[in-house]
């Protein structure tokens, strides 16, 4: 075991502090990463507040890191020292499973193990994440990052990068299709991004006016506020896809009456109850609501390829880490252009 600091917070109430964590010794397939950066996600929030219920503390958030191998197991041959690599949401799972063989790890039936509030399979105790200062993987679970992006924007795509990459690839979004973000925010901006790098007719549907010219430089071709009735019934029934990204509960039925006929909106954010959905809205038209969570390991790879060759990354704002307490309150407030990264060099 190696002492490593790190950020956590113990009780759902407490502000997040300075403690110190242990990491596991290297095994034979264990990469050790020095970790640079670090996104801060909503998730981390829901988290470090218990809003899923399920929060064991001492609690240390981060899954979006970015870093450099500090040293491999023996048996490791993708990464070698000083190779630029990334960890997402997930760090282990059984590798056996139908969902594991099908590269869907993060639906392994016998649990994934999630980067932080998880439990370690080698030690038994939980896991902590990337608000840290080092992190030791399987190597299964590294990924490279391509080396002409920026790397501090490049956090953000490990886990709002592959979150929103993944529905619009599975669903097929392509050039063309009238596609709608909702929600701008750390996984909206993303999602805005993505949309129009795959040359879909982008549409930002946003409860912020304020945010629709940065929605229009993000790559939206045009902006819906959809606390306005009269613009949204405009565009009722011509939408090819919406990816809805709101983090709480919310009416989703104004969003079902912009889709097409047969098409679908995918949720991503609020994993809790919803306003009451209207039948009618998916009755009418053979409509879906489906779901999706983060994306496997190869498809994460897959996208951090695309955003090399595309030149994506997500629009940051680099804070130091004694400031993660007020970054958790301005994201809460949805202030926040569009992820907060921290700076890992001031954890000192
Ligand atoms: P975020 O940065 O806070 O962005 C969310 C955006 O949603 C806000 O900026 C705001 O955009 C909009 N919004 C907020 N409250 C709203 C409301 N009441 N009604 C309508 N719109 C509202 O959050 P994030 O980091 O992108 O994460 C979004 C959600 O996805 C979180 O719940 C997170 O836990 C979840 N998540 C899921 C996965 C997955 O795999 N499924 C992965 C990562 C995160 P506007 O100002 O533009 O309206
Ligand atoms: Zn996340």
């Amino acid at each position: 075991m190696t002492e490593v600091k790190a950020y956590g917070t113990e009780s759902k109430e407490a502000d997040l502090k300075q403690i110190k964590i242990e990491r596991r010794d290297l095994k034979e397939n264990d990469v050790e990463i020095e970790i640079l950066y670090c996104g801060v996600c909503h998730s981390d929030i829901h988290a470090a507040k218990n809003d899923w219920g399920n929060t064991t503390y001492t609690l240390v958030p981060g899954h979006e890191i970015v870093g450099k191998v500090k040293q491999v197991g023996d048996k490791v041959s993708k990464y070698k020292e000083g190779d630029l690599v990334g960890v997402g949401c997930m760090v282990d799972s059984c590798q056996e499973c139908s969902a594991c063989k099908d590269d869907l790890e993060q639906f392994c039936e016998k649990g994934m193990v999630g980067t932080y509030n998880g439990k370690n399979k080698h030690t038994g105790k939980q896991t902590f994440g990337g608000y840290s200062t080092s992190i030791t993987v399987r190597e299964e679970f590294v990924v490279s990052v391509p080396e002409n992006l920026d790397l501090k924007a490049v956090a953000p795509l490990l886990c709002a990068g592959i979150t929103t990459y993944s529905p619009l690839n599975h669903w097929n979004v392509k050039k063309g299709d009238k596609v709608g973000i909702i929600g701008l925010g750390g996984l909206g901006h993303m999602g805005i991004k993505f949309a129009h790098a795959m040359e879909a007719e982008t549409y930002m549907i946003t409860t912020s006016p304020d945010k629709a010219d940065d929605a229009k430089k993000l790559g939206a071709d045009a902006v819906l506020i959809s606390k306005n009735e009269d613009e949204m019934k405009e565009h009722h029934g011509t939408f090819d896809f919406l990816l809805n990204t709101v983090p709480v509960k919310h009416d989703i039925n104004p969003y079902l009456q912009l889709l097409k006929r047969d098409s679908t909106m995918v949720m991503v954010g609020a994993i809790e109850p919803l306003e009451p959905m209207h039948g009618g809205n998916i009755i009418m038209g053979r409509k879906r609501v489906a779901g999706s969570l983060i994306g496997g390991i190869k498809e994460t790879q897959e996208m951090l390829d695309f955003c090399g060759d595309n030149n994506v990354t997500s629009e940051i704002e680099l804070i130091d880490i004694k400031d993660i307490n007020k970054a958790f309150e301005r994201v809460q407030d949805s202030d926040v252009k569009y992820r907060f990264v921290i700076d890992m060099s001031s954890l000192k």
